[in-house]
């Protein structure tokens, strides 16, 4: 029998274990979540994750800007919330407009307030083995396996996509849990062989239902990380139909690693609080 892997319940309760933390440890966490511009897609993500940190005890605030904002007025504003010491995590809604660089804005944010975990010195931390703030959706992803796999030593594990945002620190972290890690991308030769070596199979790529019954190897965990649109309904990178019943355990689309990522954010903004204190 495949185990449909519950993120929405698994979330629900990493969610109420954050709130009991806040109340046990004293803190009171405070996140800035800035958006810039209009874009509707952006300004639900920005409203969920207000609302999703104020239930857990996070002080939220949202903090919009003019889509004309020049780069400097953005990278003052962002120098602001780094001394403010009631804020403990700063997170830029992506996509910024064109005229602004995303990679100077994120890299201007304190590394230890950047819950989103995309600073270069976070990713450079995550590389080496040294604590830091990991990016939410990997983050989510991996304590979806270690609950249901306990140990990964030794386990192949593939990823398709090799973002910064997603495939990149996938990889990182199931190589720090041991994994033989193969990262899997638009050039990869012969990508469904690939992939039906695969233990543990990640998929972030942005295609819908890519990943076929095929590539998948008898028993395998699947993580589905993709979330597209067909059809006004919502679908990942995977054929769950059709390889679900080939797997040990699967994420649906939605209900899989979407909801993880928004908890491990309040998560990250409770260890960045704490980080600080110290
Ligand atoms: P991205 O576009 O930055 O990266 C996609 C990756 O897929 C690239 O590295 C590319 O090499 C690879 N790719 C593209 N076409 C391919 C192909 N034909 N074969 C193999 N590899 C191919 O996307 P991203 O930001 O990493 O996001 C990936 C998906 O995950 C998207 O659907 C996105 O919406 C979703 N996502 C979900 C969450 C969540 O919370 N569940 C969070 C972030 C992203």
């Amino acid at each position: 029998m495949t185990k449909i892997i519950n993120g929405k319940e698994f979330a629900a309760k990493l969610r109420a274990l954050t709130l009991k933390e806040i109340e046990v440890s004293g803190l009171k966490p405070g996140l800035a979540v800035v958006l810039v511009g209009n874009d509707p897609a952006s300004e639900v993500y920005v409203r969920n994750k207000d609302a999703a940190a104020r239930e857990v005890g996070i002080a939220a605030e949202t903090i919009k800007l003019a889509a004309d904002i020049s780069q400097a007025e953005l990278l003052a504003k962002i120098a602001e919330l780094n001394k403010d010491k009631k804020i403990h995590g700063i997170l830029v809604q992506l996509p910024l407009p064109k005229h602004i660089d995303e990679k100077a804005v994120i890299n201007a944010i304190d590394p230890d307030k950047d819950v989103d975990g995309f600073h270069v010195i976070n990713a450079g931390r995550a590389f080496t083995g040294q604590a830091g703030l990991v990016p939410c959706t990997p983050l989510g992803c991996i304590l979806l396996l270690k609950d249901l796999l306990g140990d990964l030593s030794g386990m192949n594990a593939v990823v398709i996509g090799r973002s910064n945002i997603v495939g990149k620190p996938m990889a990182n972290l199931l190589l720090a849990e041991n994994c033989t890690v193969t990262i899997a991308h638009s050039k990869t030769r012969d990508l469904p062989g690939v992939c039906a070596q695969a233990d543990i199979l990640v998929a972030a790529v942005g295609r819908p239902k890519m990943v076929k019954a095929n590539w998948v190897k008898e028993g395998a965990v699947v993580i589905d990380v993709g979330i597209n649109r067909v059809d006004g309904k919502l679908c990942g990178d995977v054929d769950f139909d059709e390889v679900a019943p080939k797997c040990r355990a699967i994420t649906p689309v939605p209900g899989g690693v979407g909801p993880m990522t928004i908890a491990c954010l309040l998560k990250n903004t409770l260890d960045a609080a704490r980080r600080l204190r110290k």
